[in-house]
């Protein structure tokens, strides 16, 4: 598979590795949008969170918890954005799952969560809550 992540994950191309465990590999992102920008990938290929196990995602986010919270004491952040995105629509640009782990300060200026707020109509959002609730499978 004409994979980037997997390529990394095989050790085919190289990469600045943070943490290698059975399931999850951590290496620091290549075009860093901030200081200790780093990944989180699952080591068995899925495109994204719908294709993921729930057990391998929950590997990548207990990795993802213990990179970030090291990662803030190391480098002093004062905040972390930990960020994933599924789909062109949402800006993904590596079709394999990937957690982005972003270590923040005050002012940094990174523009990542700073969409407008709006109020929202309660009657929409009891419509949609009411439409996901409808179709959620059990746990
Ligand atoms: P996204 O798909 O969430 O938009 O972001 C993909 C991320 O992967 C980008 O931040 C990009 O810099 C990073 N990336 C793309 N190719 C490589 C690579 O070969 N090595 C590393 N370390 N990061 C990469
Ligand atoms: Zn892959």
């Amino acid at each position: 598979m004409d994979c980037i992540f997997c390529k990394i994950v095989a050790g085919e191309i190289p990469a600045v590795k943070v943490l290698d465990e059975e399931k999850v590999l951590a290496f620091m992102d290549i075009n860093p949008a901030c200081r200790g920008h780093i990944l989180v990938v699952p080591k068995r290929h899925a495109e994204n969170i719908f294709e993921i196990s729930e057990a391998d995602l929950s590997a990548v986010m207990g990795a993802v918890k213990r990179c970030a919270a090291t990662a803030q004491e190391a480098l002093g952040a004062e905040g972390i954005t930990v960020l994933q995105l599924n789909g062109r629509a949402s800006d993904q640009l590596v079709p394999h799952l990937h957690v982005h782990i972003m270590p923040r300060w005050e002012n940094d200026g990174l523009t990542v969560s700073n969409w407008e707020m709006k109020s929202g109509d309660m009657d929409e959002l009891q419509d949609i809550a009411d439409r996901v609730k409808e179709h959620l499978p059990p746990s």
